[in-house]
């Protein structure tokens, strides 16, 4: 008995056996044996809808008495007591299975966007004197010894002290292609380790790695509604008890002024309530962007909410940031020339300037010094360079507008020989000539943004003129604006947007430019979730720097959008065709019960489809 009171809390099962109940009723009606077939019809009316009923009483005790379930008890009661038995009935059949299928359909999309979002390990194995522990990875402190094992997932942001392997990194930056890592790189929590034991040192804490940012920017937009979901929202607010008080109407009027019988009239009421349930909107529309934002972030593209989906997909004017957005931001020396010094302690002192600052320049010089002393006083200038003090020497790396504000007399080098200069107290002491290079999917990327409406493509570099238009030229960019500082990038943004038809997106790395991500309709920074500025700037967070992503997010947006608004369309279509039909007398119960349920069903089943990657076919080559 107790196994038969917990099945029929299984809605397939009541689903299955109030169908049998109900098909046998029509079968045994057929044959006239009216009570009995009329007592078939009551077991399935209980069997589908005691819970409903009983859900209907508690929320008429709340006071919520437009709640759905109160509307499908009072629409099927009422059918069964205006005579129309199978209606009656099928009314809270069907409304089971669709409850039923929303549900499965919710948890699907919930559990397919946690398996792709399963990048957060709970353990990390930490190594004391020689003994390796299981611990949980959120008491692990900064600077321990970790080991990550072939298979496993890095639990936290760590650098490998020893050890070679390939990483898989497609579930943080949706990149298919491995990386190959070795003793000095930095990992991001979420990646996988393919093929060799990695001994690493973490670096932050759990709360504070790759993995567990990536997961609250996801969790956050997904409460950052879009302008649709809004709608829905108030619609629904309004839509029920506006239809609820046009059945109220209808079950009174037609019959008192004569023009229908009493019975009938009801029954079109009924129809009405059965109709007035929203939730194929309610359900379907979020659901569309929760699978849009869910979808793309596995691919390595995330939103900070659906808000932006709109934006997104109507892009007018595209900015970039030249360094380590266009191109790949690597730097290499390529020659060095010191005066009055030796060049290995020219490029020392300017390493220890750099020591503190994450620009890729800043890089690249401090790779080619195996120990950088701290400097005893560092300042970057944003887009100009660096000052510091190291070893009581005041020394300053940085292009010729930083060595201008320090009045450091560059006349000696002329205009086109001036790569990255260092002054030392004052004198300049020598010149590091430092190149990188573009990124390779650049050209195509641009290209793609185009075919997708893009009308104007604009670089806004701190770089000189001459590096700035070469990218450019190769990579197909309309408008070149060189040797900007930040304001002015900022400025210029500013006019560029007043020119703008629709929106303005500007895609940077986020160093030296959060302000313009900040400004920019859509701001979006490439290549990084560690900087912090710029990701509280930006709208859209790009996990790696493939340039590529950013056509494949115009497209997420746009399909979202067009199934959100397939939905709504067709929701609104439908009900509003059945709702007048069943008004004028021409629709009966069971197109009702399409048009509730049916309508759910298909919309819910459209939204699911946002979840998938849209075809990038058309917009490539
Ligand atoms: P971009 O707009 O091309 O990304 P930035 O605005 O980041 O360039 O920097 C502009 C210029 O300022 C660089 O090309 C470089 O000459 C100089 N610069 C900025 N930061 C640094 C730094 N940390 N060290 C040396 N030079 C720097
Ligand atoms: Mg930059």
């Amino acid at each position: 008995m107790k196994r038969f009171v917990s099945l029929l809390k299984n809605d397939l099962f009541k689903i299955a056996l109030s169908l049998i109940f109900f098909i046998s009723a029509i079968v045994v009606g057929r044959f006239e044996l009216s009570i009995i077939s009329f007592s078939l019809y009551i077991a399935a009316l209980i069997i589908s809808g005691w819970q409903v009923f009983l859900d209907a009483v508690r929320g008429i005790l709340r006071r919520d008495l437009l709640d759905e379930k109160f509307l499908m008890s009072i629409a099927s009661i009422g059918a069964m007591i205006v005579g129309e038995w199978s209606e009656g009935c099928a009314v809270m059949i069907f409304f089971l299975v669709g409850e039923t299928f929303e549900e499965r359909a919710v948890k699907r999309s919930r559990n397919s966007i946690r398996a792709l979002m399963d990048i957060c390990p709970d353990e990390a194995v930490i190594v004391v004197d020689g003994v390796e522990t299981a611990v949980d990875a959120d008491e692990v402190e900064i600077g321990s010894t970790i080991v990550i094992r072939p298979g496993e997932r890095v639990p936290i942001d760590c650098t490998v002290i020893s050890g070679k392997s390939d990483v898989d990194t497609s579930a943080m930056t949706g990149e298919s292609l491995p990386r190959s890592v070795a003793a000095g790189d930095e990992l991001e929590s979420g990646v996988v380790v393919l093929n060799g034991l990695l001994t690493c040192k973490t670096l932050r804490a759990v709360e504070e790695s790759a993995a567990a940012r990536v997961l609250e920017l996801v969790e956050t937009a997904n409460e950052n509604k879009s302008k649709e979901e809004a709608f829905i929202t108030r619609f629904s607010r309004y839509y029920t008890p506006i239809v609820v008080s046009a059945a109220v109407l209808l079950a009174v009027i037609p019959s008192l002024l004569g023009f229908t019988t009493f019975r009938e009239s009801i029954y079109r009421a009924l129809i009405f309530l059965v109709i007035s349930c929203p939730c194929a909107l309610v359900i379907s529309v979020p659901m569309a962007f929760f699978g849009g934002i869910g979808g793309a972030a596995s691919r390595g593209i995330l939103y900070k909410g659906g808000h932006v989906f709109s934006k997104i997909a109507n892009i007018y004017t595209a900015c970039f940031d030249k360094t380590g957005t266009l191109t790949s931001g690597e730097f290499s020396i390529s020659s060095v020339e010191a005066f009055g010094i030796e060049k290995d302690d020219l490029l020392s002192l300017a390493a220890s300037c750099e020591y503190a600052s994450n620009h890729p320049i800043a890089e690249c010089i401090k790779r080619a010094v195996s120990n950088p002393e701290k400097p005893d006083f560092a300042e970057e200038k944003a887009g100009m360079g660096v000052v510091a003090k190291v070893k009581d020497r005041e020394v300053a790396v940085g292009n010729a507008a930083l060595m201008n504000t320090l009045s450091v007399d560059v006349s000696l080098v002329s205009d086109s020989e001036k790569g990255l200069l260092v002054s030392v107290d004052g004198v300049l002491r020598g010149i590091i000539h430092v190149s990188d290079s573009v990124k390779n999917e650049a050209k195509a990327a641009i290209k793609a943004m185009r075919r997708l409406g893009v009308k104007r493509t604009v670089m806004l570099s701190g770089d000189k003129l001459e590096k700035a238009e070469a990218v450019s030229s190769v990579v197909g960019i309309d408008v070149t604006c060189a040797e900007l500082s930040p304001e002015e990038k900022y400025k210029k943004l500013e006019t560029i947007i007043k020119e703008s038809e629709k929106s303005t997106m500007y895609v940077g790395d986020g160093i030296n430019d959060a302000p313009a991500l900040a400004l920019s309709d859509v701001g979006v920074s490439m290549g990084s979730i560690g900087q912090d500025s710029a990701i509280e700037a930006s709208d859209m967070v790009i996990m790696s720097d493939n340039l590529m992503k950013i056509p494949e997010a115009i497209l997420i947006a746009r399909k979202t959008l067009n199934i959100s608004k397939q939905n709504i369309v067709f929701a609104l279509g439908a009900k509003g065709t059945i709702l007048i039909l069943g008004a004028l007398g021409f629709a009966n119960m069971w197109l009702a019960v399409f048009a509730d349920v049916g309508v759910a069903v298909i919309a819910i089943l459209n939204s699911m489809r946002a979840l998938k990657a849209p075809k990038m076919k058309d917009i490539e080559n």
